[in-house]
């Protein structure tokens, strides 16, 4: 019986394709591993996901698989499983799916690969990737005999107990005999050395002293007993999920601290997933403060030479701990034990492109499928996680009280912008109320955060004679005027930018009038009204990633007083010395055409004002709207996460949205019209004439125009899926993508499973 096997190739293409295993390559073509296979006239690298044994169907002839690539499978089976599963989950190829799980060396070009002379056996070139080896030493826990250690020695041990672990070549700049030193005290077992490449990374710049774990408070004792008896049956084809749900500041990354220890000392790796890594350093500071250095931070900023050197290290078992956004749930961290998801209600989770996964619901996947532990932690947990705690497939763990004694949480109040006008600045967006708060708050010395989610300097250019608003060419929104760069109108969408005309494009009259606060101009505002305090902005303007951490930096260090931003600014952690969190415009927030507005308000809400106070002195939030009666304004008021969610939970059922079902989402669009809606048509038919559409087991709503009508010169429609079943909405989905292939070229289809951008 000749061996066949199964090859994903690196094709936007859903299936797998069959070749012949040659019998001289039959020992070591394994799943998992890349092979060399034909493609059409081209040569590609696959990777393998099963063999067997069979004959292939009658008049085919299979080609055979050109060369082995990799001795040792690239992908662990535990890995590839998931991937598989993950792709017929989102209906994506499994080709596009395992671009996202190798690191690009590893589905380099073949061309290039050949013209190296590297194949077969490409990893040798892989070895070099990573520089030279530096010595370091770490003090043990061991106690030394009282009146041994003298001179050097003990100077050295004394160091290297309060910094943690420290090269050996930075301790002889200290001590002349610093090797000396450091072979007595590992001879007596006091310290213990090792070889290794140092992370050249920017969040591994600074040494990081070892800290001592505190004593937990009753809430996270009790959280870390579950968990820890989790983790005891891990081996056992056991697994369990837990949701930690604890406000800000009540000590939840001390227990995934607390997690992660116990899965290492089982052997066992963890992955840790957090909204934005960048914005995150005092995570990963807390990280290696606590288990040294040997984390793999897995970050946009990384060089394709460094990524692929964590790659390596986390895959060979080298480096137990891998952190990082979404796509660390790909990370191929050998005998894995935990998954952790820090702010698991964040959107930043679902990826918007490509293969559109959501790297929470996927954690639950993965630590499932590879009986690991899953932890899923937030102040503010989505309804998903909530309604899986209902349904018993979540266990709740509560922290209900800040972890410091004297952090109390921010008294807020509302301001009825209806009501209550402009300050002396005479934009209503500050009210009085806000200006006399800030002018408070820096007479105290203290920090404010203003947050606005509208960059710009003016959300819209308004004709004053004939009240045209000036709208982008390519895509069915205001333009936003930007000041910088000699004043500037933008698109938020496409990123068209042109200048401000002189007169208005509909009626001619030279009447455009700048409308709205952006955050360009709230900064601006605040400067002038308050000439001594020291003003910053916080928004995708000014900052990326890096330069956003290096803000947040200057926040924490006291050298700004007041921080005007947009998003950004709800998340950097610990923020120290802000008493006051001014909400500018909450129902910009809440009144978006999506039926999740109210829940990511609240979240939105809640985030912003624990902010505020979150050491000795006490914090106040002003939240401004043009509705204070409305449920996410109530209860974030009230610090009443538990009620917002019952609240938002009873409204969900009401109107049969997920949690309470599930939907999936075509997303159909083309330059033309006519031919976009058509296409979106020819999708909502086949919907609504499978037997799931027809029985209306499955509802098939649309097609429609999306919410945006058009976006970069395309018009966009959607047709929306929705059940209560989960394999009746699968068959349904999977009856209408199956039309994609005979729509007219010129149309792009995408399917969301889970869709949360509506
Ligand atoms: P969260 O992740 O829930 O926002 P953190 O774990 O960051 O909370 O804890 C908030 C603060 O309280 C941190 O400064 C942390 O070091 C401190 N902390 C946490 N747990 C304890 C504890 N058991 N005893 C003393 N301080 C603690
Ligand atoms: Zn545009």
């Amino acid at each position: 019986m000749p061996l066949l096997c199964e090859v994903a190739v690196p094709v936007p293409l859903a299936r797998a394709f069959s070749y012949e295993v040659p019998p001289a390559l039959a020992a070591s073509v394994r799943p998992g591993a890349r092979v060399l296979v034909e493609f059409g006239r081209k040569k590609v690298l696959g990777v393998v996901l099963a063999t067997s044994e069979g004959a292939a169907p009658e008049g085919v002839r299979l080609k055979p698989i050109a060369a082995v690539v990799d001795p040792e499978p690239v992908l662990p089976p535990e890995l590839l499983s998931f991937l598989r599963e993950l792709s017929s989950y989102y209906f994506a190829p499994i080709g596009e799916v395992l671009r996202l799980a190798l690191p690009a060396v590893e589905r380099e070009d073949v061309r290039a690969l050949e013209a190296q002379g590297e194949l077969p056996g490409t990893l040798s070139r892989v070895k070099q990737v990573g520089g030279r080896k530096i010595a370091y030493a770490r003090p043990t826990d061991a106690v030394e005999e009282p009146g041994v250690l003298r001179g050097q020695a003990a100077s050295v041990l004394a160091l290297l107990r309060s910094n943690g672990e420290m090269p050996i070549a930075r301790l002889e700049e200290k001590f002349g005999n610093a090797r000396a030193a450091v072979k007595k005290l590992a001879s007596l077992g006091l310290v213990v050395t090792e070889e290794r490449e140092p992370p050249r990374d920017a969040f591994f710049a600074r040494p990081e002293p070892r800290d001592e774990p505190p004593v937990l408070n009753e809430a996270q004792s009790a959280a870390e007993a579950r968990i820890e008896e989790a983790l005891q049956g891990i081996g056992a084809q056991k697994s369990a999920a837990f949701l930690l749900f604890g406000v800000t500041g009540s000590g939840k990354t001390e227990v995934y601290l607390r997690a992660i220890a116990g899965c290492l000392a089982r052997g066992r790796g963890a992955i840790v997933m957090v909204p934005e890594i960048a914005l995150t350093p005092q995570l990963v500071a807390r990280f290696r403060a606590r288990f040294g250095d040997d984390l793999a931070v897995l970050h946009s900023g990384l060089s394709e030479a460094d990524r692929h050197a964590m790659w390596k290290r986390v895959r060979t078992g080298a480096v137990r701990v891998a952190i990082g956004a979404r796509s660390a749930i790909f990370a191929p961290v050998a005998n894995l034990g935990l998954i952790l998801v820090d702010e698991e209600h964040d959107g930043s989770f679902k990826q918007e492109e490509g293969v559109r996964y959501h790297a929470r619901d996927m954690a639950l996947l993965r630590a499932h499928r590879a009986s690991a532990v899953a932890v899923l932690g937030s102040a503010t947990p989505s309804l998903e996680s909530v309604h899986l705690v209902r349904q018993g497939k979540l266990v709740e763990l509560r922290l209900p009280d800040r972890a410091h004694r004297e952090a109390t949480l921010p008294e807020v109040t509302t301001v009825d912008l209806r009501r209550i006008g402009a300050g002396p600045t005479g934009n209503k967006l500050i009210s009085l109320p806000l200006h006399r708060a800030l002018e408070k708050t820096l007479a105290a010395g203290e920090q404010a955060i203003l947050f606005l989610n509208r960059r710009g300097f003016a959300p819209s250019v308004v004709c004053e004679s004939c009240g045209h608003v000036a709208t982008c060419l390519a895509c069915s929104v205001a333009l936003t005027f930007h000041r910088a760069r000699g004043g500037r109108m933008r698109c938020h969408y496409c990123d068209w930018e042109g200048p401000m005309p002189a007169a208005c494009s509909e009626c001619r009259a030279p009447a455009l009038a700048l409308e709205g606060l952006g955050t360009e101009r709230l900064e601006e505002t605040i400067a002038e009204a308050f000439p001594t305090a020291r003003v910053a902005r916080l928004d995708r303007d000014v900052a990326d990633g890096a330069k956003a951490e290096a803000i947040l930096a200057k926040m924490r260090a006291g050298e700004i007083d007041v921080l005007v931003g947009t998003q950004m600014v709800t998340k950097g952690h610990d923020l120290g010395n802000v008493t006051l969190v001014g909400v500018l415009n909450a129902d910009a927030a809440l009144s978006l055409p999506d039926f999740r507005a109210s829940e990511r308000g609240f979240q939105l809400l809640v985030q912003v004002a624990g902010r505020a106070g979150r050491r000795d002195r006490p914090g106040r939030v002003l939240i401004q709207t043009r509705n204070p009666e409305q449920p996410a304004v109530q209860f974030a008021k009230r610090h009443d996460v538990s009620a917002f969610l019952e609240h938002e939970l009873a409204d969900r059922a009401e109107v049969g949205y997920p949690p309470f079902s599930r939907l999936a989402l075509f997303r159909v669009d083309a330059l033309d019209e006519e031919v976009a809606r058509r296409a979106a048509g020819v999708i909502a038919a086949h919907a609504k004439t499978s037997p799931e559409g027809q029985s209306r087991v499955v509802e098939v709503l649309g097609p429609a125009a999306a919410p945006l009508a058009r976006l970069r010169g395309r018009y966009r429609f959607r047709v929306l899926l929705r059940a209560k079943d989960r394999r009746a909405l699968r068959a349904a989905t999977a009856a209408a993508a199956a039309a994609i292939p005979e729509i007219d070229r010129r149309v792009r289809v995408v399917v969301d499973v889970d869709p949360v951008a509506m």
